[in-house]
């Protein structure tokens, strides 16, 4: 039921993109492919990946310039970066150097290893993608049974619902505009009027807060929603 984690392959190489892509979707990530270093900075502001698999040596802006970029920006400041760096050539520079990448892996490399690392990536940096059981504050979200608690008792969503609130648990504070929710949610493929958020965000509220229990979705203005249970406990 969870979202596949969502990974953007940045590689120029054709053959090398298509063979991460078969791979990696076969592991049950959903594999965007950018073939430059432009490219992959316009995929990127899209919709932030959960991770980037991040070529050195890239046409148009190299993969460090790309790391450096995606860093600078708010909503891929904590993504997961894996680089890519060919033997010899820049390994040692990514190793010395403080480039912002949170691994790198020297070609070539064998896939299986390639697949463990990202792994590892992926469970140190957002261990709730590899979870059946989120906790943010007293909400609990069992992906497996597909049930939800807040405190003491338990919530009653629908579809809908529980997928956005799945989305949001998994990245608690961040602020998602209505498109990325729809994205995520129904798919980018599927027309949905923007508002049609607001009313699944309205039916969540209205099954998470009974009585005195504070909101945990937080609306910012013109930006979109995120879940936000300590600036609700402050307010
Ligand atoms: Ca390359």
């Amino acid at each position: 039921m969870a979202n596949p984690a969502s990974v953007l392959v940045v590689e120029d190489e054709a053959a090398l993109a298509e063979l991460l892509k078969y791979n990696l979707e076969k592991e049950g990530y959903e594999v965007r492919v950018a073939m430059d270093g432009e490219e992959a900075l316009v995929v990127a502001k899209e919709r932030a990946p959960d991770l980037v698999l991040l070529d050195w040596m890239l046409p148009k802006a190299s993969g460090v310039e790309v790391c450096r970029r995606l860093r600078a920006r708010q909503e891929t400041r904590n993504t997961p970066i894996v680089m890519l760096t060919a033997r010899g050539e820049e390994s040692d520079r990514v190793r010395g150097l403080d480039i912002g990448a949170d691994d790198y892996v020297t070609k070539p490399f064998s896939m299986t290893e390639l697949l463990a690392r990202l792994r590892a990536v992926m469970r140190r940096i957002r261990p709730a993608l590899a979870e059946d059981k989120i906790c943010v504050g007293d909400i609990v979200i069992d992906r497996a049974a597909h049930r939800v608690r807040r405190g003491d008792r338990e919530v009653h969503l629908g579809p809908t619902e529980f997928r956005i609130l799945d989305h949001l648990m998994q990245h608690p504070s961040r602020v998602f505009s209505r498109e990325q929710l729809l994205d995520a949610v129904w798919g980018s493929d599927v027309y949905v009027e923007a508002r049609t958020v607001d009313v699944h965000i309205g039916r969540l509220r209205k099954a998470l807060m009974v009585g005195a229990e504070t909101d945990p979705i937080r609306t910012v203005r013109s930006a979109g929603y995120s879940l936000d249970l300590e600036n609700a406990d402050a307010a």
